[in-house]
């Protein structure tokens, strides 16, 4: 029989989060892998729905979103970095952040267009861009290394950067703060990729839904840099700001060109995003800066908790500067794979996400694991306890 998977789709295979969840949940291991939160959202949020389906939002929602909530997002970009988009013309509501990847690219691209993206990479990235038959160009980020201790210090060769764009690149995929090294990225480094992005007329798809989870540096949205907004699809989401994952209420904002194509694709895709969750996200969007200082302030001490125990413990973990991920290499336990270690941890009894499945070099991130912080403490204390289980082959030397 032929296969009946597409050549397109063929090598994918299945999400490494789905994977992980379901290793965790078979194996009653922790789960710190995929990057959901193990608590709920505010109250206030969700009171909101609640509300929203009370009072009958059941039928489709406008195509580019609730007037009311394209209008919240337009005046959460004019209050947190001074961006003016209009609502109505700018902004489109879209199924989360992925959809809107997902749109843009679909909007943007003709077959054998180039799209350039760093790995490690958000693994929807790659997926996306052959689904729109555009060719994925990679750079790398680099560890920070021994010599290069300052936090989130992972860096780019700009000469090899420079060297991925030419005459077929269409689009820039950038994500800041980033998952899963939780790099922010510096303005020097945006600027520099911004003088690309304009040298080549490329748009900027800049994924920004670990916006509001900075603890060291500043986030800086790429369209606030001069001459990038009239070029930039800045896309974030309700997921990881409100503690809603499960929503996928995401957006994205862009001049009325770059608009035109996103909506294009949008409307033959999902068309509208859950009416009810909405006009419930208008709530989220306008509580702002406060609610934002208490998010960031939860997570800094959930950051400095995880990293320091598993300092303690023996890996060799900095603290990110940004995101709810902490990357933390395992040599000290004899190993030298993510994907073996990342087994060896559910025999512990904690999952994470061995990160070489987002690159396209896999050998360059087989020797970091990726621990998700967003959960409760107690998990976050459960699952360094199970860990304290490990042996560090140093131990195992001594003990001989
Ligand atoms: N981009 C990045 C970098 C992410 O980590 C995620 C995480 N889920 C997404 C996009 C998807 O966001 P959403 O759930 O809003 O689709
Ligand atoms: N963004 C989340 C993570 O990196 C997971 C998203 C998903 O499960 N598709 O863990």
């Amino acid at each position: 029989m032929r296969p009946r998977l597409s050549r397109k789709l063929t090598g994918f295979g299945t999400t490494i989060f789905t994977e992980m969840t379901r290793l965790a949940n078979e194996r009653g291991a922790i789960n710190l892998a995929q990057g959901f939160p193990d608590f709920d959202g505010p109250e206030f949020v969700k009171e909101a729905a609640v509300a929203a389906i009370g009072a009958g939002h059941g039928q489709y929602a406008r195509m580019s979103g609730v007037p009311a909530l394209n209008a919240a997002l337009s005046r959460k970009y004019a209050r947190d970095y001074a961006l003016a988009y209009d609502g109505d013309a700018e902004i489109t509501v879209t199924s989360g952040a992925t959809e809107a990847i997902f749109a843009t690219l679909q909007g943007l691209c003709d077959v054998g267009d180039e799209v350039v993206m760093f790995e490690p990479f958000y693994d929807s990235y790659r997926a996306s861009a052959y689904m729109a038959g555009a060719i994925p160009r990679v750079a790398t980020l680099r560890a920070p290394s021994p010599a290069q201790p300052d936090v989130g210090a992972w860096t780019f060769d700009r000469d090899a950067v420079t060297a991925l764009f030419g005459p077929r690149t269409r689009v820039l995929l950038l994500n800041s703060p980033h998952n899963p090294t939780g790099k922010v990225y510096a303005r020097d480094e945006l600027e520099f990729l911004a003088g690309l992005c304009k040298e080549h007329d490329v748009v900027c798809i800049s994924d920004e839904v670990y916006e509001h989870l900075v603890f060291d540096g500043e986030h800086i949205p790429m369209a606030t840099l001069p001459g990038m907004r009239e070029r930039t699809v800045t896309i974030s989401s309700l997921g990881k700001t409100f503690s809603l994952t499960g929503w996928k209420v995401g957006w994205a904002a862009a001049p009325p060109d770059l608009t035109f194509a996103i909506r294009s694709a949008h409307q033959f895709i999902t068309f509208a995003t859950a009416t009810p969750l909405q006009h419930a996200a208008v709530a989220a969007i306008e509580s702002g800066p406060e609610f934002y200082r208490q998010l960031t302030a939860d997570y800094r001490y959930k950051r400095d908790l995880l990293v320091g125990e598993l300092a303690r413990i023996g890996f060799d973990v900095t603290a990110p500067a940004g995101t709810y991920f902490a990357c933390a290499g395992f040599a000290s336990f004899g190993y030298t794979d993510d994907v073996a270690f990342t087994k060896h941890l559910i025999d512990v009894g904690v999952a994470v996400i061995p990160p070489s499945v987002f690159y396209v070099h896999p050998e360059r991130g087989r020797s970091y694991v990726r621990f998700a912080f967003c959960k409760r403490e107690a998990t976050l204390r459960a699952a360094v306890a199970r860990l304290e289980g490990l042996n560090r082959t140093a131990d195992r030397g001594r003990e001989k």
